[in-house]
C-alpha cells in the first residue's frame, strides 16, 4: 500500500521546510520512502544513524532492552549508564559523565558548568568565548551561544555572557579577553556542522589548549556533530592530541535512539553537585543501552577506520570529480563529515539530489553536507559522486 505525502502538515507546527517524501524504512546506507523509491542515505538522520538504518546487531539489542525496560527514573542506578559513562571516560581521556537526551541538553549544561566554575572561584558575572558561524542548539541559552542571526532573530532578549570570535585566529581571541578577568570558558565545535562544515586548524586547538590553562579556563568542545567516529577518531578535537575539560555529546551517540552526554574533564567534574542539575529521560535504560551498544559494534566492525578510509576517498574523488568547475569553492572536512562549498546559494539541490535518489543536506546557504553512517563504503561512495558531481555541475551551468 502506499500512502500519500502530504505537501504540508496541518497539525504540526511549522518548523521545518520538508521534502514532501515519507521514509518508511531502511537497511545499512539504503532508505525507501513510502512510494517504495530508493534512496542512498548521504545524511545519516543529520550525522545520527552511526550504524546506518536496521543494523543486524543494533536490532536484536535495542528489542531485547525494550522488552525488559525503557524507562526507571534517576532515582534508581542504571546500570548500563555505568558502562556506558566509563567507555566514554577511556576513550576520552576525561573522568566523568552527565547524561541527557539531545545535543542542546548538552551544550546547556556546559554552559551551566562553566557558569557555576566561575561563581566557584568568585566570579560573579562569567563570560564565555564563543565562535562566529557556530551552531549549539536552539534553547535561549544555546542559541545565544550560536553564531547565526537567523536562529536568534525574533528570541530576544539573549542570555548575556558571551564572547564571540572568529575562528582560528589566536591573536583574535587573546585581543577580546586580554586583562578580562570574567572570562571562564572557550567553547566550540572543532569541526562546525550548520555553520558549514568549518575545522578548527590543529595548531590552533592546540594554542588554545594552552590558553585555558594558563588563564585557568575551561575548555569545552562540543563535539555533538562531529564526534564518536565521524573523522576517523572518536573525537575530532583528538587529532590535534588535546583533551578539552568538558565535552558535549549526542547525534549518533545512540546511532537513531535519542541520546545526550556532557563529559567531563578533572577540572570539571566535580562542579555540579546533588540539585544542580538533571533532566527526567536523562540516562534511561534504552538509550545507555543503545549507547553501549552503539560503541560495541563500532569497535567490533572497525568502523573508524571505515570512516577515516572511506571518507578520505569520497573527499579525494569529489575534488578530483570538481577540479576545474566554475562555481565550486572548495571541498572541505574530515573523514565523514565533508562540505562542498559553491559561490552561490544551492538549497534546491536538496530536492533534486532527492529526486535523484540521494539524500543530503545543504548548510549556511551554500555548502553541501555529507554525513552518511560510518558504514559507508568505497562503493557507496562511488555511488555518491556518481550522482552528485553531475547536478553540481548542472546547477553551476544555470
Ligand atoms: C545538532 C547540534 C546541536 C544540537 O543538537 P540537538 O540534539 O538538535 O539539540 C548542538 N551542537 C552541534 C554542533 C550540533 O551539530
Amino acid at each position: 500500500m502506499t500512502a500519500n505525502v502530504p505537501a504540508s502538515s496541518p497539525h504540526t507546527m511549522n518548523t521545518y521546510g520538508r521534502l514532501p517524501i515519507a521514509l518508511s524504512h531502511g537497511r545499512g546506507v539504503r532508505v525507501w520512502d513510502t512510494n517504495g523509491k530508493e534512496y542512498l542515505d548521504g545524511l545519516g538522520g543529520i550525522a545520527v544513524n552511526t550504524l546506518g538504518h536496521a543494523h543486524p546487531k543494533l536490532v536484536p539489542a535495542l528489542q531485547d532492552q525494550i522488552g525488559k525496560i525503557i524507562h526507571s527514573s534517576n532515582y534508581y542506578h542504571v546500570p548500563n549508564a555505568e558502562v556506558l559513562a566509563k567507555k566514554l571516560v577511556e576513550l576520552s581521556g576525561m573522568t566523568n559523565v552527565f547524561f541527557c537526551s539531545t545535543g542542546l541538553e548538552a551544550n546547556e549544561a556546559a554552559l551551566k558548568l562553566a557558569r557555576k566554575y566561575g561563581h566557584d572561584k568568585g566570579v560573579d558575572r562569567p563570560k564565555i568565548v564563543v565562535y562566529e558561524k557556530a551552531f549549539h542548539g536552539r534553547s535561549i541559552a544555546t542559541l545565544s551561544a550560536t553564531g547565526n542571526e537567523k536562529v536568534q532573530k525574533g528570541f530576544g532578549p539573549l542570555v548575556e555572557g558571551f564572547i564571540r570570535v572568529p575562528l582560528n585566529d589566536i591573536e583574535a581571541l587573546k585581543k577580546a579577553t586580554d586583562g578580562d578577568k570574567d572570562v571562564v570558558a572557550v567553547f566550540f565545535e572543532t569541526i562546525q556542522g550548520e555553520g558549514g562544515v568549518n575545522p578548527m586548524r590543529a595548531e590552533y586547538l592546540q594554542q588554545v589548549r594552552k590558553l585555558c590553562d594558563e588563564r585557568d579556563w575551561l575548555l569545552m568542545i562540543d563535539e555533538v556533530q562531529c564526534g564518536m567516529g565521524r573523522t576517523g577518531k572518536w573525537f575530532a578535537h583528538q587529532w590535534a592530541g588535546i583533551v578539552p575539560d568538558v565535552m558535549p555529546l549526542a547525534k549518533g551517540l545512540g546511532s537513531g535512539i535519542a541520546i545526550g552526554a556532557v563529559v567531563a574533564g578533572p577540572k570539571a567534574a566535580d562542579i555540579f553537585q546533588p540539585g544542580n542539575h538533571g533532566t527526567t529521560f536523562g540516562g534511561n535504560p534504552l538509550a545507555m543501552r543503545a549507547g553501549v551498544e552503539t560503541i560495541r559494534i563500532m569497535e567490533e566492525e572497525g568502523l573508524l577506520e571505515n570512516a577515516a578510509k572511506v571518507g578520505g576517498y569520497l573527499k579525494a574523488k569529489l575534488e578530483k570529480d570538481l577540479a576545474g568547475v566554475a562555481g565550486v569553492k572548495e571541498v572541505r572536512g574530515q573523514g565523514l563529515m565533508i562540505g562542498i562549498e559553491l559561490t552561490k546559494p544551492c538549497g534546491v539541490l536538496t530536492q533534486r539530489a532527492c529526486d535523484a535518489g540521494l539524500l543530503l543536506s545543504v548548510t549556511a546557504d551554500s555548502v553541501i553536507r555529507l554525513v552518511p553512517s560510518l558504514i559507508f563504503s568505497q562503493a557507496d561512495a562511488d555511488e555518491l559522486a556518481g550522482i552528485l558531481v553531475p547536478l553540481i555541475k548542472q546547477f553551476l551551468s544555470e
